[in-house]
């Protein structure tokens, strides 16, 4: 999904992967939306956001 990228922090998302095109500094993500997969996860380590993006790639 791709998502539009803010010039604010998208204030219900607390992230801390850096390496994202949409991060910002403070643990804040600046896409206006977010998809998180997979279906069926039993737990938090098999959850992701599927928004990512590395850096540099836009
Ligand atoms: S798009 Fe996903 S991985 Fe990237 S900063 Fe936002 S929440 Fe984090």
């Amino acid at each position: 999904m791709r998502a539009n990228k803010m010039d604010q922090p998208n204030q219900g998302v607390k992230c801390v992967v850096n390496t994202c095109y949409y991060y910002m500094s403070g643990d804040h993500c600046s896409a206006d939306k977010i998809e998180v997969q997979p279906k069926n996860a039993s737990n938090t380590e098999e959850t992701d956001c599927a928004t990512f993006v590395p850096q540099g790639q836009y």
